[in-house]
Formats: C-alpha cells, structure tokens, sequence
C-alpha cells in the first residue's frame, strides 16, 4: 500500500504470562492496524545488546534484559497510515503509571520493565529493528477485503 509505515511490535514475556497477548493484538486489528508478519521469537543475550543499546548505561540494563528473556516474545510487523506513530500512542509511555488511560500499557500494567510491549519510536529505529528480528520472507503482502474500507480510496 503506498503511503503506509511498517513499524515493529514485540508482546514482552509478561504479556504472555498474563494471557493478554490476544486481547493486545487485538487492540492494534481493531485499529485497522494489518499484521505483515508474527512469530515467537525467543531473544539472545546479543540481540538485546543491540536492540536495547541506547540503555546499556543504566543500572538496569542487565535485569531488563533477563526479563526480556524469561519466555519467548511475540514479534509482529505492522502496517498502516503513520503506524509508528498510531501504535506507539495506542502503547502508551514508557511507564505505565505515566501513560494516559485508555493506552495498553496504562490500561494493562503498573511498572517497569514489565510494561507489556516493545514499539519502534521513529523510522529509522524501525527499519532497523524489523530488519532485526525479521527475514524478508517472513513478511507478507496481501490483500485484506475490508483495505477499502479501513485506509480509504485509492489503496
Ligand atoms: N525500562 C526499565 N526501567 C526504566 C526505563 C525503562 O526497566 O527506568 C525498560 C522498559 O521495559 C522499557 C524498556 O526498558 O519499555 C525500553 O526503554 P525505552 O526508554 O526505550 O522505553 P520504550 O520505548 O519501551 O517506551
Ligand atoms: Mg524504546
């Protein structure tokens, strides 16, 4: 679809453990959000590093990545109008007794790190991130017959 951003979703292991990843995934098909690719992802030590890079100063950079890799995670590439943006205010901010209510992390969780979901917070974090836990393969174009009447003519 032209015009569209693909932005990358990761369900945190306390979103499994709390049997909240249908109702999160379905927060984001209600949106109109289309679900390009999903899978189980079970995260390493060395994709963390990278992935949570920009905290590797801070005190709890060793303990967020032993919560991140408790349980596999669900990983899922979005797609839509300004995705990155829509899901990452569908998210909510980082902690979750900030976040405005009727946002996932607020609705959903109380604290830090376990505040459900992983979303890309600009374009290039994710191009970088899809590429990350994502192979080109795994991710799919198709048409959906409800497109026309969720992103509008001329799709
Ligand atoms: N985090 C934490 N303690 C903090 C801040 C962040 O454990 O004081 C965790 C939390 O799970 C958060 C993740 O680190 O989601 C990544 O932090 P970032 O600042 O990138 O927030 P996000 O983009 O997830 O809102
Ligand atoms: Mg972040």
């Amino acid at each position: 679809m032209p015009d569209t951003q693909k932005t990358l979703v990761l369900l945190k292991p306390d979103a499994l453990q709390r049997d909240l990843l249908g109702d999160i995934v379905s927060r984001f098909e209600r949106k109109g959000l289309k679900l390009v690719g999903m899978k189980f992802i079970r995260l390493s030590d060395e994709m963390l590093d990278e992935h949570y890079a920009h905290l590797s100063d801070k005190p709890f950079f060793a303990s967020l990545k032993q919560f991140m890799m408790q349980t596999p995670v669900v990983g899922m590439v979005l797609e839509g109008y300004d995705a990155i943006g829509e899901v990452r205010k569908i998210v909510g901010s980082t902690n979750p007794r900030e976040a405005d209510a009727g946002t996932i992390r607020a609705d959903f969780s109380m604290n830090v790190p376990s505040n459900l979901i992983h979303a890309s917070d600009g374009e290039e974090a994710a191009a970088a991130e899809i590429k990350r836990f994502f192979q080109d393969e795994e991710l799919f174009q198709y048409e959906k017959i409800t497109d026309r009447f969720i992103f509008g003519e001329g799709i």
